[in-house]
């Protein structure tokens, strides 16, 4: 064992006193912590994994595509047939989950003295991958009901010109949608104060009651939707992520992409899911009507829950949102307590795992009135 501490190393200053990002991983009958599908890959999926994966692999001597031309593609055709809004192979780009897509696009739009504006609560690696790539964060407001307030955000923007302006729909911790209108005023407002990036964070989007804003991309080409396959695909373990933009987007995260991101391995596998994209879309709508089953019966016991377009419900209010969470976790019950101060979040599990989750609820409101 070493004593070394991480502070006794010439880190960064940003870095000095932080912890990594993660989620609890505990032991417990139930998690719906991580916003996951619960559902594993279908039996026939995964057979054309392994066999796209063996192909793959007798080539795993050369380097892969660098460019993911294949992937990107069919990416392509996917957000096409789904999206109402055509696109091509020029205007996909993807990367080792969303996480890297966005690291790659603040590499590219932020860096040191830039600066990225969030509106918070919202998901927390955007403030946290900036950190890491000494762009400048700041934190714009939402309302009491977690919306984006456009007159405040439009403010905001103008009065700090932000490089790149993160808006999350759904959003998570909370759920709830941001309306395309609101996405067009903002985008206005930063290309008058700047003009900056917009990236809109659609990884959830699937399971919304709307639509993607994909069609927004025509005629903006400073907006940037990102997208992943580790939600609606059940592929979290896959770590694959995109996004669709104009094509001098994608020309530009290729400055700072590393050569050769994207293992074979990972590019046989997403293509072989995606072959079986309409299966997981049927997982997707069980999953939706699991999530409006959650909001009906939180609702129906007494929580205060927010409108979800997601795969996951944020549900209040506690007095004390950790006390609360542990309560849920004596009952074998892991939800994610990020922080909202009187909020909690539970994702969409199987039938089975949400019943548990709603008798360990319904107990503790017994319990706590
Ligand atoms: N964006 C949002 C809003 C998320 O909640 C998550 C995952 N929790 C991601 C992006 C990252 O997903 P991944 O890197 O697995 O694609």
């Amino acid at each position: 064992m070493s004593d070394t501490r991480i502070d006794d190393l010439p880190v960064r200053d940003e870095l000095r006193g932080k912890s990594p990002y993660g989620a609890p991983q505990l032991d417990v009958p139930v998690r719906l912590n991580t916003n996951e599908n619960p559902y594993p890959l279908p039996e026939p999926l995964v057979e054309r994994i392994a066999e796209r994966v063996r192909q793959a692999a007798r080539d795993l001597n050369r380097y892969p595509d660098r460019d993911a031309v294949q992937l990107r593609t069919e990416l392509a055709g996917y957000l096409t047939r789904t999206g109402r809004h055509p696109l091509g192979t020029e205007n996909v780009w993807a990367a080792n989950g969303s996480n890297e897509v966005i690291q790659q696009l603040l590499q590219t739009f932020g860096g040191p003295g830039r600066t990225a504006l969030g509106f918070e609560p919202s998901y927390s690696m955007h403030a946290l991958i900036a950190r890491g790539t000494g762009t400048g964060w700041l934190s714009g407001p939402r309302t009491e009901d977690f919306a984006i307030d456009v007159a405040a955000a439009e403010r905001a923007i103008a009065g700090h010109r932000p490089d790149v302006v993160f808006i999350t729909t759904p959003n998570n911790p909370t759920g709830n949608a941001v309306p395309a209108e609101t996405v067009r005023a903002l985008y206005d407002a930063a290309q008058a104060a700047k003009p900056s990036m917009v990236i809109v964070d659609e990884a959830y989007v699937e399971f919304s009651h709307g639509e993607s804003l994909l069609p927004l991309l025509a005629g903006r080409p400073h907006l940037v939707i990102s997208r992943t396959m580790s939600k609606a695909f059940g592929a979290a373990g896959l770590r694959l992520g995109y996004l669709a933009a104009d094509p001098a987007v994608v020309d530009a995260v290729q400055l700072v992409r590393l050569p050769y991101h994207l293992s074979a391995i990972t590019q046989a596998t997403a293509l072989a899911a995606l072959e079986h994209t309409d299966t997981l879309l049927g997982y997707v709508e069980q999953l939706k009507a699991e999530r409006d089953r959650l909001v009906g019966e939180l609702r129906a016991i007494g929580y205060d829950v927010t409108e979800s377009d997601a795969n996951f419900v944020q549900f209040g209010r506690f007095p004390d949102a950790h006390e609360a969470w542990r309560k849920i976790l004596d009952r074998g019950v892991l939800v994610r307590d990020n922080g909202v101060p009187g909020w909690l979040r539970v994702s969409a599990g199987t039938p089975e795992e949400n019943d548990a989750f709603l008798d360990a609820v319904r107990e503790l409101k017994k319990e706590q009135g």
